[in-house]
Parts: C-alpha cells; structure tokens; sequence
C-alpha cells in the first residue's frame, strides 16, 4: 500500500481548514493479516479539532507531530470520537486525552473494553492480533452515546453501526454534501470501491451487513475509513451497490 509522508499534507491541509478531513496513515499488522494502514482522522472544526480514532499504542508522538506541522496544538484537540474498541482505533487514546484534555466519546456498548471495566475479549483472528499488539491503557469515556443523532460537537452525528464490534459508531459530518467517516464497519478498496470487513475480524456478520445497508440508506458524498484509502463523489453510491450484493 502506497504511503506519503503525512505531516507535509497536514501543513497545506490543516492550515486552510479543509472541507476533507486529514487521515494519518500509521502502519498496522492488523488488515488481514497483512502490514497495512489504520488511520487517524483529523477534523479542524470552528473552536478546535477533532480527531476520529486514535491508533496504535505508543504512536501518539505522531498525531502530536502532525498537528505541529500545522500550527496546530494538541491542546486545541478537544473532541475524540472512537468508532469502537478495537487496539487499533483506541490505542492513542490515554496518551492524547491526557496531552490535550479532549472529550472522549464511544458507544455505550464498547466503552466498558475502553475504559478497563471488561477485559478485551479478542474472538478468531484478533486474538493473533492482540498478541501481536500492546495493549492499549484503559481511559475514561466521558460521552456514552446509546442513541443516533447529533453529537456534543456540532455537526457530526451518531450512528450505531454493529456487527464489526457490538458498540461501532460510524459519525456523519454535514460538511461538504456529508462525510461519513465509517470506522471499520467497512472498508476502502481499490479503484474506489467499497468492501466489507473480513469475517476474521468482524464479531456478527449479519449485523455488520445489516449496518452497511443501514449506511447506504443515508446520503453523503465522501466517506473515510479506518483502514483503505477515501471514497469521493457520490460515496454513498458504493454503499448502495455493496448493499445490493
Ligand atoms: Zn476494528
Ligand atoms: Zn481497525
């Protein structure tokens, strides 16, 4: 998978407060099985920033590194939205909220793994992962979403997208004709397809297909994903046809 080096896009992105969020692509043995890429979305909002998942443990320094680039402090992060509980969305979480202060927020149903109250239950594949990962620190969830809809942040939006784990959130933006930034209820694949997450990783299948249908019902222009490059132009289009097969 081809990787640029993030910070330069960050600087030319982030500065001109960009209708696209900035994903930081941090290197993973998490996507079937193969080296690939977990990203780390970041949104420059009116009051601040907003990041969509955290990846790995121990590689907070990055996100930190990239915000500087852009003159942006990891103090102006005041918002962390987790799609769900996985290592490799929540592993930066304890290190950036303690740097920045932000509000941490996931879906009632995953923030008991988040916090350290459940042990991480890895099922099939993921517990070769889990192995194979630190284990992120557990942390506070401040906001527990148990329903779809609007956000502490203006703008974004909930909603409940289970099957991948039972409490993934995927978070609608109303910018730009809508981005949908779908965690790993699904993924981006080549030529601009959309795929769905392989079984492996994946707690009910059913429910994760169901999600992707619940996903195609919505109407958003570009969609980013926790692993696979961006959809743009009639995202929502891919959804549709992924549904239908
Ligand atoms: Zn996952
Ligand atoms: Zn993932």
């Amino acid at each position: 998978m081809r990787t640029s080096h993030p910070t330069r896009r960050v600087a030319d992105l982030l500065t001109r407060q960009p209708p696209r969020p900035l994903s930081i692509p941090q290197p993973t043995h998490t996507d079937a099985g193969r080296a690939g890429f977990v990203n780390v979305h970041v949104i420059v909002v009116d009051d601040g920033v907003v990041l969509v998942d955290t990846g790995l443990p121990g590689r907070a320094a990055k996100v930190e590194h990239a915000l500087r680039e852009a003159r942006k402090k990891v103090g102006e992060v005041h918002t962390i939205l987790l799609t769900h509980r996985h290592p490799d969305h929540v592993g930066g979480v304890p290190e950036l909220r303690r740097r920045s202060g932000a509000r941490v927020v996931a879906h009632v149903a995953d923030a008991p793994t988040i916090t350290g109250e459940e042990p991480m239950v890895a099922k099939g594949f993921m517990r070769v992962i889990a192995t194979l990962t630190k284990a992120p620190g557990p942390v506070p969830v401040d906001d527990l979403l148990s329903v779809d809809g609007p956000i502490s942040v203006p703008g974004f939006s909930a909603v409940h997208t289970p099957g991948h784990t039972a409490g993934h959130v995927s978070y609608l933006l109303d910018r730009a004709g809508g981005m949908l930034f779908v965690g790993d209820a699904a993924a981006g694949g080549r030529g601009g397809k959309v795929r769905r997450t392989p079984r492996m990783f994946t707690d009910d299948m059913a429910s994760a297909a169901t999600s992707v249908a619940r996903l195609a019902e919505l109407e958003f222009e570009v969609a980013v994903f926790g692993h696979g490059r961006a959809v743009t132009g009639r995202a929502v289009d891919r959804f549709r046809e992924l549904a239908a097969r």
